[in-house]
């Protein structure tokens, strides 16, 4: 079991998967004033930076799950690097569905809400595992600018432009949900920046140890793509923010 490949290959060197800096996690941390032993579940936890830095700053307890091999063995290791092996835990595994034995504080999907079928089943899945008075966390693309027409939407990490929905309507949509928006850290171009360009060094790289793997066509042709179609629409046209949020 596992996420497409081009995603090992393109974020293997990335702590964040997502366009998060330090900054903007640490921030995100301090902005929900975590008490020592908050519990939180992080479901698409990537490479574990958010739980493992919380851990370190704020000495929360937590478990994360991820589809990918590699990204799972990158936090366990990250865990190590940062001491906090015993407070943090990683498991390998597709969180469709996962609700955890012991109810959390915080209940987090950050940048992965198609585990549960989108923002509204992200957060019904969330919710099952999270203590009354708790706090959802939810990172999710919008569009900074409506794109014009389906094919900029496309060049967005979107099927359809229909897909995301503007910041005032995605609030607006939490809130309709039953859900106070608590609290807020949105991403910034160069936060878009730190995400995406890391990607193409990482590639170069890889071409240049992989030149005659199965996969190096695919690798090469989205490297030539991927720089100006950055610049050009997922810089402009999209935002990317993590929003907490509590049950009425
Ligand atoms: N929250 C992390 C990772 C976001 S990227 C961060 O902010 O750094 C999306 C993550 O979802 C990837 O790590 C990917 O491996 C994971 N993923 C994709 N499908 C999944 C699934 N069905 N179950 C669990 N994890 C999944």
């Amino acid at each position: 079991m596992d996420i497409p490949r081009i995603f090992n290959v393109t974020e293997s060197a990335h702590r964040i998967h997502n366009p998060f800096t330090d900054a903007k996690l640490a921030a995100l941390g301090a902005a929900l004033r975590l008490e020592p032993e908050t519990r939180i579940l992080d479901l698409g936890s990537g490479s574990g930076e958010m739980l493992c830095t919380w851990a370190r700053d704020y000495k929360i307890v937590g478990t994360g799950v991820d589809m990918s091999s590699l990204f799972s063995e990158q936090a366990k290791l990250r865990a190590q690097e940062l001491g906090v092996e015993k407070r943090v835990s990683f498991i390998h595994s597709d969180a469709a569905g996962y609700v955890a034995d012991e109810k959390c504080d915080v209940a987090a999907c950050v940048g992965a809400t198609w585990i549960g079928g989108g923002v509204a089943g992200t957060i019904d899945l969330l919710k099952k595992s999270l203590k009354d008075n708790g706090i959802i966390l939810v990172g999710e693309p919008y569009w900074r600018q409506l794109p014009e027409t389906e094919e900029i939407a496309k060049k967005c990490f979107a099927n359809s432009v229909s897909d995301f929905l503007m910041l005032p309507e995605l609030i607006e949509h939490f809130q309709k949900l039953r859900y106070d928006v608590v609290e807020m850290v949105l991403a910034d171009q160069e936060g878009w920046d730190r995400y995406e360009a890391a990607k193409w060094l990482t590639m170069r790289r890889w071409l240049k140890a992989n030149p005659n793997d199965d996969f190096a066509k695919e690798v090469r042709a989205e490297l030539d793509a991927a720089p100006k179609r950055h610049v050009k629409y997922t810089r402009e046209y999209l935002g990317w923010g993590v929003f907490a949020l509590m049950p009425r």
